[in-house]
């Protein structure tokens, strides 16, 4: 299967929403808050992963889910194109319709496996028909990230440090589209409304195409089956397994970054232009912190 990915500003999913509910999404669109300088990163990320890999080709997982699939003679199709919709926003409250992240604050991203707009309905959680990550374009908890640090550090840091904090938010989106691929290697390349389709066909759990790992533990290589813990506590196991999962998608949410950037001059370019801003906005101007006397000398 092979994986493309393309970027879609939220607005354009109004088309798709009730009128009863557009208004109410309408004020989610990507307004001023977006940074033009951020929007460009990460459209330019998009473009690079297409042009890098020529899209991302990846093979089905030989797992129960697919022999599931097979058994209900579900079609699917290895040899497809899958495009992957990487949804902009700029209001982190878009989050709140995609899940309840708790206590935690909203992410700056998530892969989408619940379409969302039906929470506004207030229905209950639909599986998203689509293959969506979304990521968020507000300048603002980029900010909120260097001051944090500015402060952490008392006031001693410098432009390495800055570009650091830039780089740490923008791999969000590679984070975000490795969850994306490693659900569709799982899920046979299907869409979640179709894995759950399968799964009800089939009578197996829905559970996780996500985790990679399923209900009785078997699953990808790396996941802790259920009968291994001492009290077989369930919750117990979908925090060690998630914790597998998002260690294993970070690293190669970073490797992923990292290659697009050694490969893209203009990338490269565009995120030494946004250290830069932030670093015009957060750090002194040389010379500003000397002494009128030390001046004259
Ligand atoms: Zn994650």
């Amino acid at each position: 299967m092979k994986i493309t990915f393309k970027t879609v500003p939220i607005d354009e999913l109004f088309n798709k929403a009730d009128g009863d509910i557009e208004e109410t999404i309408e004020e989610f669109g990507l307004d001023e808050t977006s940074n033009p300088l951020l929007l460009e990163i990460f459209k330019e990320m998009a473009s690079a992963i297409n042009k890098q890999f020529d899209g991302i080709e990846v093979a089905p997982f030989e797992n129960e889910f697919l022999a599931a699939a097979r058994r209900v003679d579900y079609p699917f199709s290895p040899d497809k194109e899958v495009e992957v919709q990487i949804v902009l926003y700029s209001n982190a409250e878009v989050a709140s319709f995609f899940g309840n992240w708790g206590s935690q604050n909203k992410p700056l991203g998530f892969h989408a496996s619940s379409s969302g707009w039906e929470l506004l309905r207030g229905d209950e959680v639909h599986d998203n028909s689509a293959h969506q990550v979304f990521i968020c374009t507000d300048d603002a908890p980029l900010h909120q990230a260097i001051e944090e640090m500015i402060e952490t550090r008392k006031g001693n840091y410098d432009r390495s440090i800055i570009r650091r904090d830039c780089t740490n938010f923008l791999i969000t989106l590679t984070h975000e589209v490795c969850h994306a691929i490693e659900f569709i290697e799982h899920g046979a390349g299907l869409t979640p409304q179709e894995c759950r389709e399968v799964a009800d066909d089939a009578e197996i759990p829905y559970v996780s195409v996500y985790h990679g790992a399923r209900e009785d533990g078997t699953g990808r290589e790396g996941s802790i089956p259920l009968s291994d813990l001492d009290n077989s506590d369930e919750e117990e196991w979908e925090d060690l397994n998630t914790e597998i999962l998002e260690d294993r998608i970070e690293e190669k949410g970073v490797m992923m970054f990292c290659d697009l950037v050694d490969a893209n001059p203009r990338l490269k370019a565009l995120i030494e232009q946004l250290t830069d801003e932030k670093a015009l906005k957060f750090m002194p101007p040389v010379g500003s912190g000397r002494k009128p006397s030390s001046m004259s000398l």
